[in-house]
């Protein structure tokens, strides 16, 4: 017997979804806990916290039955994923007794309220009904519900929305990040787990069960389709297994089907979106199906009203006309929040019932999925070496792969493969093991395929960037071998950076090498402790050590060794000298400002994370600080994140994607030319500012800087690199190139490249193709021209990055250019 479950509209005295009315963080969770509490089909867990403390929830759906024997269903799914040693027979009687695992997500993007809202609607039911399809349900699937996969921002948004509402200003989105560090690119971390509410559905949800299906619920712009459900469109990554790609056409479009017999118009499948990047589909490597679905926006919780006019076509879609993918159209009029609302509760529905009335169909894919990935194939692994420059970044590296439920090994001994010998203690990744697809599109380059039919015709633009190679991304040296390795291996699970020493204790100076990242924490907490510190400008040999410029070197001062004991925990060595070097810049504590615009700015967002993560204070200036002056002399340095001229000066009217109307004035402003003014004072006063890839247009246009910007004016059929790693050389004495080594690789997108009039080139694209991972038309474009580049300006410096240095907090190869900037910046 079942008792009785409060319904979302007693709890909340609103029906979800009415015009104007949005459930706040608080009241979702403490409507799911009231129906944990109520029903025997819901256990709700809090998974932890978010980034600003909030909570995190998961509820478990199922059959009372089921709910009981949940460890148990767990391992079936756990042994089809991995099937070694298990025979076709024990894999029947598995798929027999096993159920579905399908796991569904809300609102990583906070301003896409609707799946939130509709998460109330969707628990009720399945918690309430007694009826043949909710049984069927209950029965064959375990549902894992996430309402929000980034509860922060509901609260955010809300807050925005509830505080305009009535107002001219009602239903803007807030001129502000609505993730903390990520804003929209939340959902852009599916592989270097940089956030809380990642790194807790990957640990708590997706490596425990790993789930067969994985939809996760979204909104798009307002004009275009109503919905959009898969099949995806091209290209596919490659090492996605092939059930899961004709799992994510059969789920879509038996979502599609639901959504069409319902009569909801204006669904459309097979558009716009890919299944490139894994930075967006953990799952697709996992053993799960990505779904997403799209709708169309209304201004937030207000409804709008299209005319058929309004609506706008796109690629492979005319609002006007039936086709294979579109059977339906809308015809335009009014599209509320409950809209959203309905046409996610049918799709949900559909992709639960799809789960339970093909059990079998998921169970038997992950234990075929399985088998397959544990044949050996080719390439057959890669190598990891021992002798790296930077062992923090390979136990970033291995970090990430472990996060990913990649098997990680460790050569007992040095071996050689392919004529090539590595030493003892070198990893390797062996890639027939259940995840080692997620491994291998990680370690290898990608290739990203050019889909246009003729030379001649525009470039198919992918959804995201085409390239995540992760030894790239963090300077490690990875080895692809093709052949079987005859070695001894011991399996690793936990990975230290091995300690550094202390050499020559007692002496008046120590040196530090500036080549591993974490070589700026221990600079950044001696700076801190009020110690001396300076670089050196040209190598430096000490006790047989030879140092790269850029060196640290210290003063001791009673205590000190204290201090570097701790430090030698980051893998730093410290060597004692007895005199200073003659050559050498003196640093300090960097005083950085960042520029925040009125707008949401995810680039901003991930620099303050990274800079926090280096333990560099920052103050941000909003526009009205860059005006108002008074900061001039309070920051060495000025760093402007990925913007163009446009927005940096003329604000909100600089863009198109938010309507500058719907907002305080206050929040339209960019600094104008009168901020420009105190920028340019900044530099005169000897300030550095540091303009970040489009920002670096900001430096030519606004602030004069003696630079060509030559891409400018070339087509997308001359020039197109949409988001790739190439390789620049460096020039490693220029004290922004301090530690790199004559060739690296940068992350390019909408990225600018310099012919430098006055200044000087840091680093620079190769005559060869620049080209490492990803895709690039027009090549030729770049060679030669400059990257990086430091500008006189005034008294002070233009540090100019043709490069998002800290992209997502995954181009980690790159801090450095940044973290050199700052301490540049005070010398
Ligand atoms: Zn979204």
């Amino acid at each position: 017997m079942l008792e009785k479950v409060t319904a979302p509209e007693e709890h909340l005295n609103f029906r979800v979804g009415t015009d104007r009315k949005l459930a706040d963080w608080p009241e979702i969770v403490e409507y799911f806990k009231k129906v944990d509490d109520e029903s025997n089909r819901v256990k709700v867990e809090v998974l932890g916290e978010s980034t600003l403390g909030n909570p995190f929830l998961l509820a478990v759906i199922s059959s009372p039955e089921n709910l009981q024997r949940l460890e148990e269903y767990r391992k079936i799914q756990l042994r089809l994923s991995n099937p070694k040693d298990l025979s076709d027979e024990e894999a029947k009687d598995l798929i027999e007794r096993g159920k579905t695992i399908c796991m569904i997500s809300c609102s990583i993007h906070s301003t896409e309220v609707g799946g939130s809202q509709m998460s109330m609607e969707l628990l009720y039911k399945l918690a309430s009904e007694e009826s043949e399809d909710v049984n069927e349900v209950l029965d064959k699937v375990i549902f894992l519900f996430v309402p929000s996969l980034n509860p922060d921002g509901n609260r955010i948004v809300v807050d925005w929305y509830e505080k305009y509402l009535g107002t001219e200003y009602e239903g803007s989105g807030p001129p502000y990040v609505y993730h903390e560090y990520a804003g929209h690119d939340n959902n852009r971390d599916w592989y270097m787990f940089n956030l809380k509410e990642t790194q807790l559905t990957v640990e708590h949800i997706h490596n425990k069960w790993h789930p067969q299906i994985v939809y996760d619920i979204h909104q798009m712009g307002q004009d275009g389709p109503r919905f959009f459900v898969p099949p995806f469109t091209d290209p596919y990554e490659p090492n996605i297994d092939p059930v899961i790609l004709g799992g994510v056409n059969f789920m879509g479009t038996s979502m599609a089907d639901a959504l069409n017999r319902d009569g909801k118009a204006g669904v459309v499948t097979h558009w716009i979106f890919d299944a490139w990047t894994p930075a967006r589909a953990y799952q697709h490597y996992h053993g799960g199906i990505r779904i997403l679905s799209e709708a169309a926006s209304v201004d937030i919780a207000s409804p709008i009203e299209l005319s058929p006019e309004q609506l706008e076509a796109r690629r492979g879609y005319n609002p006007r006309e039936t086709r294979w993918n579109h059977p339906l159209p809308w015809k335009g009029g009014r599209w509320t929040l409950r809209d959203i609302i309905d046409y996610e509760l049918v799709a949900s529905w559909a992709c639960l019932q799809t789960a339970a009335k093909f059990r079998k169909r998921w169970l038997r894919g992950t234990y075929e999925m399985g088998k397959r990935s544990l044949k050996p194939g080719k390439p057959y692994a890669f190598v990891i070496p021992s002798n790296q420059r930077d062992l923090g970044a390979v136990k970033e590296l291995l970090w990430v792969l472990k996060m990913g439920d990649v098997e990680i090994h460790r050569a007992k001994e040095s071996f050689e493969v392919e004529g090539v010998v590595y030493p003892e203690d070198s990893y390797v990744v062996i890639l027939n093991q259940p995840y080692g697809g997620f491994a291998q599109t990680l370690l290898e380059k990608q290739v990203y395929p050019d889909l246009r039919e003729t030379k001649d015709a525009p470039p198919i633009v992918p959804y995201d960037v085409t390239a995540h190679t992760l030894g790239l991304q963090l300077g490690v040296d990875v080895v692809k071998v093709e052949s079987e390795l005859d070695t001894k291996f011991e399996r690793v699970d936990e990975f230290q950076i091995p300690k550094g020493e202390i050499y020559d204790e007692g002496k008046p100076y120590y040196i530090f090498s500036c080549v591993p990242n974490y070589s700026v924490k221990a600079a950044n907490k001696l700076l801190f402790e009020g110690y001396y510190l300076a670089r050196t400008l040209e190598s430096q040999e000490v006790i047989g050590q030879v140092f790269k410029p850029g060196a640290y070197i210290v003063e001791a001062k009673p205590g000190i060794e204290e201090h570097l004991e701790n430090l030698s925990e980051l893998g730093i060595d410290f060597y004692g000298m007895d005199n200073p070097v003659e050559e050498y810049l003196d640093i300090e504590k960097p005083r950085v400002a960042i520029y925040r615009a009125w707008l949401p700015n995810a680039d901003e967002g991930w620099l303050r994370q990274v800079l926090e993560e280096y333990t560099f204070e920052y103050e941000n200036l909003s526009p009205q600080d860059v005006k108002a002056g008074d900061w001039v002399d309070r920051f060495d340095v000025l760093i402007i994140p990925d913007l163009t001229d446009d927005i940096l000066v003329k604000g909100m009217e600089g863009q198109r994607w938010l309507y500058p109307k719907k907002y305080e004035r206050k929040y339209r402003e960019g600094v104008g030319e009168e901020g420009t003014r105190e920028i340019l004072r900044f530099l005169d006063n000897g300030g550095t500012v540091v303009t970040l890839n489009r920002a670096s247009e900001y430096a030519v246009k606004s602030l004069w800087a003696g630079v060509e910007l030559i891409l400018d004016g070339l087509d997308e059929k001359e020039f197109y690199c949409p988001g790739s790693i190439l390789r620049v050389i460096v020039d490693d004495t220029h004290p922004i190139g301090f530690g790199y080594s004559r060739e690296e690789a940068i992350m390019f997108l909408n990225s600018p490249a310099f012919n430098i009039k006055e200044g000087t080139p840091v680093a620079w694209y190769p005559e060869a193709s620049p080209l490492l991972s990803g895709w690039i038309l027009g090549e030729r474009h770049l060679r030669g021209s400059t990257a990086v580049a430091e500008i006189p300006a005034g008294n002070g410096t233009i540090i100019m990055m043709g490069c998002p240095p800290h992209f997502r907090n995954q181009m980690r190869s790159t801090f450095k250019l940044l973290f050199n900037s700052l301490f540049y910046a005070t010398t």
